[in-house]
């Protein structure tokens, strides 16, 4: 069911919002152990919109504790498959009757289009919740081959405790993609969201307590990275810890755990994502329309993001000219405007950081097509326009390192073989898009392109079938979404047997 988008609606609706602030410990909200506090701000004015509990150590010891207790009485852990299935699937329902709450916790916190969270992020968050509890009790174990004297069979079992620390770009959604398979094989999990955007995930925990999620089960403590986060990856009775977010921050969590217990880190991270397009690529409107959505999407607060287009030079000129045409149609506007296809960056250092680079681009010697500046300024949020570079070099700063903003940097490549050189000539490995008219080119480039997904002859994720993560500096073990992201949340066990 789509949330109403009429926009009376949504004002009355943004009136009787209730934010949910303090951490969710053990079944109950609870104010952080040091009372301390921090506020969330509106990206899209710049205005408080309320002070979140600012948990640190303690706050995620006393959340470690409850989830291990939780785990040990097997309160959720050794339930029936079937009953934990029934929980989450109620926890699913009651997510979606509160979709249109939730939409709006996102939009004002993320600055992301509400027409973007109620008809995408939230269905998404849905379905995801549904698929992996659907999941539950249709896993099978396997015996093993092994001769007549013995009987060998290999289960997986739940880890334990599982952190999971999340970004701010798709703040429910990636709650999702890490609590669903995370529950659903039996675990306790301690949720740490971006302390960006803390208020759906608050909620996402009283509705699960709701549809009868036992106490101490599921965990929100919010709190910033280098305190609420960094304590959970050096948590010594934390069994894994699932974190997307920066390759950088990523970097940290292998070493918090390999200076603590070794736990289990999966690391979901930055992107560079090519879009190549073949001299022999179709009808260049729809090219157009891929391209725009890769890059713009979101802002360009997308792992995913296809920051780079490499196109044949015949192709290079007209591309361009409809992909301006079709930009000018992504209006920047209020994040609450169900029209706004493009809302407001997260942060205001977020901003400097995107105007930066912008800047990088300019100096390194790339031409400026459209857009380049920071816009919206009356609005006191944090909103730059679309902005697209031309004549890029793949040394250059814009198409080396993630920008997360609107920025789409434009390389010509003179055939196939440059356009899979530059493609992975990058750290990263998260996507890749490829618009051809071969069938064979397509096959071919599927599979010399270094990233998790290969999308052809359009820009997509895929759906909650399929898995998503990265390769080279992108992603570090497992995946997220599909069945695979079961196997990264639980531990394989052996169990040997001498018969007589
Ligand atoms: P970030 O790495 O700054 O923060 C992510 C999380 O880590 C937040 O919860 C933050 O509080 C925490 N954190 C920050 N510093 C920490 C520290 N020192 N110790 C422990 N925890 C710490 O990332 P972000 O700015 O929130 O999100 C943007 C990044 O996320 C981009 O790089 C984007 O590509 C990536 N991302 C990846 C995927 C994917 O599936 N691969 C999806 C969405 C976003």
């Amino acid at each position: 069911m789509t949330p109403n988008l009429d926009p009376a609606h949504l004002a009355d609706a943004v009136a009787k919002l209730q934010f949910r602030t303090q951490a969710f410990i053990d079944g109950a909200f609870v104010p952080a152990a040091s009372g301390r506090t921090f506020p969330t701000e509106n990206p899209a004015n710049g205005q408080t919109l309320a002070h979140i509990a600012a948990g640190d150590a303690e706050d995620i010891d006393r959340a470690v504790q409850a989830a291990r207790r939780a785990f040990q009485d097997g309160r959720w852990a050794r339930l029936r498959p079937a009953e934990r299935k029934q929980i989450l699937l109620r926890f699913a329902d009651r997510v979606e009757a509160h979709a249109g709450e939730l939409a709006l916790l996102d939009t004002l916190e993320a600055g992301k289009p509400i027409t973007d969270c109620a008809t995408l992020d939230l269905p998404d968050t849905v379905a995801c919740l549904r698929f992996h509890a659907e999941a539950i009790d249709k896993l099978y174990d396997q015996v093993a081959p092994t001769g007549p004297e013995h009987f060998a069979w290999i289960v997986r079992e739940p880890l334990g405790v599982v952190g999971a620390v999340i970004p701010w770009n798709f703040p429910i959604q990636m709650a999702a993609w890490k609590i669903g398979p995370a529950l659903a094989a039996g675990n306790s999990v301690i949720l740490k969201p971006a302390e960006q955007t803390s208020l759906s995930a608050l909620r996402l925990a009283e509705l699960a307590a709701e549809a009868g999620l036992p106490a101490g089960v599921f965990n929100v403590v919010p709190g910033f990275g280098e305190t609420a986060g960094q304590a959970l990856g050096r948590h010594p009775d934390v069994d894994l810890v699932a974190f997307t977010g920066s390759t950088e921050v990523g970097r940290l969590f292998l070493r918090y755990a390999a200076e603590s217990n070794l736990k289990r880190i999966t690391l979901e991270c930055g992107g560079k994502s090519p879009q190549i397009v073949l001299a022999d690529a179709a009808d260049l409107d729809t090219v157009a329309q891929h391209a725009v959505a890769a890059a713009f999407w979101n802002m360009g607060e997308n792992c995913s993001c296809g920051s780079r287009l490499l196109v044949a030079e015949p192709l290079r000129e007209p591309l361009l000219d409809k992909i301006a045409t079709l930009a000018r149609t992504w209006t920047v506007g209020d994040p609450m405007d169900p029209a706004t296809r493009v809302g407001a960056l997260i942060e205001a250092a977020h901003l400097r950081k995107v105007l930066g680079y912008i800047d990088a681009g300019r100096r390194e010697g790339a031409r400026l097509v459209f857009g380049g500046n920071q816009t919206r300024q009356e609005s006191g949020g944090h909103f730059v326009e679309l902005t697209l570079f031309d004549q890029v070099h793949n040394r250059m700063r814009i198409a080396r390192e993630e920008i997360f903003g609107p920025v789409l940097s434009v390389l010509s490549v003179a055939d196939e073989t440059e356009a899979v050189a530059l493609a992975n000539d990058t750290p990263y490995g998260l996507a890749a898009s490829v618009h051809t008219r071969d069938v064979n080119a397509a096959h071919r480039l599927a599979r010399a392109l270094r990233a998790g997904t290969v999308s052809i002859n359009c820009f997509s994720e895929g759906d909650i079938t399929t898995p998503f993560g990265g390769f080279k500096q992108s992603g570090f073990v497992g995946r997220d979404k599909s069945l695979r992201a079961h196997e990264q949340y639980t531990e394989l066990k052996t169990i040997w047997l001498q018969l007589t």
